[in-house]
């Protein structure tokens, strides 16, 4: 025990030495954050500081009371609370998980002339559903229903808020208090919420399952059909697939069961892209234009896919069919918005052109990227993350990997790919791992990689040339706080 203790004040002393709001408020950096962020905010800001201040005094060991903080330090305290209020909720990410239509990352980004296209509706009134020839109400589904019948060989389109809504409200306009019958190897799970037997009772339909897991016969589908049969439907299996001793029945078959006894055949496609896939060396998707060759009488699927669009369902086929989904209130209610409408006509208007597309449809291009471009990324990047890691456990270097293309998209097909991995040399260096793939995460341009065993892996094909040098920035500084918390 010392004897020597150093004289402090008490408490009560410390409390009443801290400034007063309105002493920080005339402090020159208050007048720069009011500029900014208005006074209020400011005043919010200054009182949080000062509130918090006096609870860490109150809480100070006995032993030895802190020092109360000075007005500078208060206000650091303020000025990064505002920025953190500031910052938008929906964040920009770098998405390096490997998987491109990444549904919790937003799906498909979308193409330049979309967004310009969006930021015009936005900006501006639109003859969104006013008919300029008659000087009267129209349709909004007319903005891309040409453009859709055109790609699609369909006769009519409507529009929705995604392609669950679609499966939504085509079954409830369709079938509603009536049967519906699927092959049990189709009754899928999208993404947590989206089940076809939960879809189907929600819209007020009755799912007749028939086959079985693995073999579905056209005998099974002629079968079923009683009085009550509404629809014949067939789901395409977008993120599993039944492999081995299997049996589906073709399109064209289910089509040509459903016609003969007066029954409309209706396909969820998932995805669904308007052109063949395979020219740009990518494996087969079906298409609209496919089930509807086959006789598919509708076909449903997403706009923010492989289409490379906005979030939106699309429901094309016949147009008696889709007048009597339009009529149902659940249009009224599912409808999409301007922005929308304007993205989605401005991706579908590239279409018309394929051989441009992988140039313009940004979604394309990323999935079409050679893996040698990504491996010349790696090494434009791996120096200056090598040098960063002078004195850490922790090697880094350039790994090849397989994307995906996700959001149920070809869910057995992979891209090769070539990724920055992180590994570490020892114990110490597999805790830097987990600690850099949560630095990055949280860092002011966070950057999304993925775990796989021990390696952080940051799969570079979404990576643009442009966003490199931020990319690197943003290591570095991640990397540097491994070394603090070391
Ligand atoms: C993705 C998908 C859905 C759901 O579409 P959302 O656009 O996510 O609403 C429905 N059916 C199939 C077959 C799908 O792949």
């Amino acid at each position: 025990m010392t004897e020597k203790r150093v004289a402090r004040a008490p408490l009560s002393d410390l409390l009443s030495s801290l400034p007063s709001v309105d002493r920080l408020l005339s402090h020159v950096r208050a007048g720069a954050l009011i500029e900014v962020h208005g006074r209020d905010e400011v005043l919010r800001a200054v009182r949080g500081a000062l509130d918090s201040a006096r609870a860490r005094l109150r809480c100070a060991d006995s032993m030895g009371l802190p020092e109360p903080p000075d007005d500078d330090a208060l206000l650091n305290v303020a000025e990064s609370e505002l920025a953190a209020r500031a910052r938008p909720n929906l964040r920009q990410v770098i998405n390096l998980t490997g998987t491109v239509l990444h549904t919790n990352l937003g799906r498909a980004v979308m193409p330049r002339e979309a967004i310009e296209a969006m930021a015009r509706a936005a900006a501006e009134p639109c003859a969104l559903e006013y008919d300029l020839g008659e000087g009267r109400r129209g349709d909004r589904d007319e903005v891309v229903e040409q453009l859709l019948c055109e790609l699609s060989g369909a006769e009519a389109a409507t529009i929705v808020n995604n392609n669950a809504a679609a499966v939504f409200l085509l079954l409830n306009a369709l079938a509603a208090r009536k049967q519906v019958i699927v092959s049990r190897g189709e009754l899928i799970e999208i993404g947590g919420a989206f089940r076809i037997p939960d879809i189907m009772q929600r819209a007020g339909a009755k799912l007749v399952e028939v086959g079985t897991t693995n073999r579905t016969h056209p005998h099974d589908f002629d079968n079923a059909i009683n009085a009550r049969t509404a629809l014949i439907m067939k789901v395409h299996t977008s993120n599993y697939v039944v492999a081995g001793f299997t049996a589906t029945v073709a399109e064209s078959d289910l089509a040509r069961i459903a016609h003969a006894h007066g029954l409309p055949f209706v396909v969820d496609l998932g995805s669904g892209t308007l052109t063949d896939l395979t020219q740009y060396g990518l494996p087969a998707e079906p298409t609209p234009q496919d089930s509807i060759g086959q006789g598919a009488d509708l076909v449903t699927f997403s706009g923010d896919k492989l289409l490379g669009g906005p979030q939106a369902g699309i429901i094309v086929g016949r147009r008696d069919l889709i007048q009597k989904i339009k009529k149902n209130p659940l249009k009224r209610a599912l409808r999409v918005g301007k922005i929308t409408l304007a993205g989605l006509e401005a991706v579908l208007r590239l279409y018309r052109r394929p051989a441009h597309l992988p140039e313009r449809l940004t979604i394309l291009g990323i999935l079409t990227r050679p893996a040698a471009q990504m491996q010349e990324q790696a090494q434009r990047l791996l120096p200056a993350v090598g040098a960063a890691l002078k004195g850490l456990n922790l090697s880094a270097g350039a790994a090849p990997v397989l994307s995906q293309i996700g959001s149920g998209s070809l869910p057995v097909e992979r891209l090769p790919s070539v990724a920055l991995s992180f590994s570490g040399l020892n114990r110490t260096g597999e805790r830097q791992v987990i600690l850099l793939e949560r630095k990055l995460r949280a860092s002011p341009m966070p950057v999304i990689g993925r775990m796989q065993d021990k390696t952080l892996l940051l799969d570079l094909r979404c990576l643009r040339p442009d966003q490199e040098s931020c990319l690197i920035q943003t290591l570095q500084a991640a990397i540097s706080q491994l070394r603090i918390a070391k």
